[in-house]
């Protein structure tokens, strides 16, 4: 019997981290092989960012992470940096753009990012086993590790868990790191569907209902005190609940049970600005609503206060337009719950920081093992910070194998 494929190090998935890692330690001369149940190469590379992929972000900091050790991801963040990422596309000729906020873009297609790091994998010869699923990890007593896997038995010197999060599951996202962590005696942070649209009930929505596809500026926060987070961005009503920017930022903060809190007019103040505009204005309220909000929003949302259409300001006792700016600039509500793994971006949670040695991605109980990208507990906000997060805890880690 074969005593099976030998390497120093196996990785199992290949998407953004584990083929950054790949060429990143191939090209220091380890011989290498990425495992991926998948048949096609990093599909959420190739969907993210609508296409384009949004493959990192200018202003990266640990700050915009979260994780039950939000320093954790500094050092790798600090030694691999946009610029850095930058550079490597340059290589390549790559061509991007700034979007919104730091967000940089591909200009063709995301299909450009996957030909540059497996391109890098090439010059770092590392060998591929796609459409493999690994059935079981056991490690030896000289702490290398044995792989049965549906295309045979793989010996390793090192093991990279780079299997990513649960989001979309349809392409082959699934819990393996985790289960592996658990094998090995690893504590996980519960994860959750993070980047996410929040639903509410049906009977609670019904009244939003025809609002589905308008789309508007807000600040939403969510928690108290110090715990509170804000995000002023774009929000996208939907048949069953909230979207956008906005609401998939603040939903990696959201704890269940808890509200939500969204000023739907955060550049005016509406007290005021409605007060100022009575005297001897003829408008119809909603005339006056709908010159600052879209007007299927107005419509809705005068209805749903029992105010008549053909109210005009003038009328409008300043009692009621307070209770109405009240309740624009600060409208509190409590989601049921999320849209699920299925719609969401990222998973929060993961395999604990506090068993990783930050600079190289190591388990700390066993030396060989190692954990890097999305499959960790350090999530990103909205923008390029989970590819930066994959980037560097995958070079981190090949720098270190
Ligand atoms: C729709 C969508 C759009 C996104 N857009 C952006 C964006 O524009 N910018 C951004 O920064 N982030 C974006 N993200 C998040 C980003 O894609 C991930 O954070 C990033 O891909 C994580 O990298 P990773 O290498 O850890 O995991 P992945 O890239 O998910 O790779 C994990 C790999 O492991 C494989 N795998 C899983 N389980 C097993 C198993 N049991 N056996 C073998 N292989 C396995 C998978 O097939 C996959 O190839 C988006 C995510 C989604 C879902």
């Amino acid at each position: 019997m074969s005593n099976g494929a030998v390497f120093d190090v196996a990785i199992i998935g290949a998407g953004a981290a584990g083929m950054m890692c790949a060429a990143v330690a191939g090209q220091r001369g380890r011989k290498v092989v990425l495992i991926d149940h998948a048949a096609k190469l990093a599909e959420k590379i190739r969907i993210s960012g609508g296409g384009r992929c949004n493959f990192t972000n200018l202003g990266t900091t640990h700050q915009q992470f979260i994780s039950n050790n939000v320093r954790f991801c500094r050092s790798a963040l600090s030694a691999y940096t946009p610029q850095d990422f930058l550079a490597l596309l340059a290589k390549y000729k790559v061509s991007w753009h700034e979007k919104h906020k730091g967000q940089l873009f591909c200009d063709h297609s995301s299909e450009d990012i996957i030909h540059v790091l497996r391109a890098e994998c090439e010059l770092g010869k590392v060998a591929w086993r796609m459409g493999c699923s690994v059935n079981d990890i056991s490690q030896q007593e000289d702490q290398s590790f044995v792989l049965q896997t549906s295309a045979g038995t793989i010996r390793a010197t090192k093991l990279v868990v780079a299997t990513g999060g649960m989001a979309i599951p349809q392409l082959g996202a699934s819990d393996y790191g985790m289960k592996i962590a658990r094998q090995f005696g690893l504590k996980v942070v519960e994860p959750r569907p993070a980047l996410v649209p929040l639903t509410f009930d049906a009977d609670t929505w019904r009244r939003f209902s025809t609002l589905a596809g308008v789309s508007l500026e807000t600040v939403v926060a969510t928690g108290a005190g110090k715990n509170k987070s804000f995000f002023h961005e774009d929000l996208l009503f939907t048949h069953k609940g909230l979207s956008g920017p906005a609401i998939l930022q603040i939903s990696s903060y959201w704890e269940p049970g808890s509200p939500i809190m969204l000023n739907l007019q955060p550049t005016l103040n509406l007290e005021s600005g409605l007060i100022d505009k009575k005297s001897g204005n003829r408008q119809q309220l909603l005339t006056v609503l709908g010159g600052m909000w879209p007007k299927r929003l107005a419509e809705c949302w005068l209805e749903n206060m029992g105010i008549t259409a053909d109210t005009r300001l003038a009328d409008m006792p300043d009692k009621k337009i307070r209770e109405l700016a009240a309740l624009i600039h600060d409208w509190q509500l409590i989601p049921t719950g999320t849209a699920g793994y299925k719609k969401a971006e990222v998973m929060k949670g993961g395999v604990d920081t506090a068993e990783l040695d930050q600079k190289t991605m190591q388990t700390k109980k066993l030396p060989g093992l190692y954990f890097i990208g999305e499959v960790v507990d350090v999530t990103g906000w909205l923008g390029g910070y989970n590819f930066q997060w994959a980037w560097a805890s995958g070079v981190a880690c090949g720098q270190a194998l």
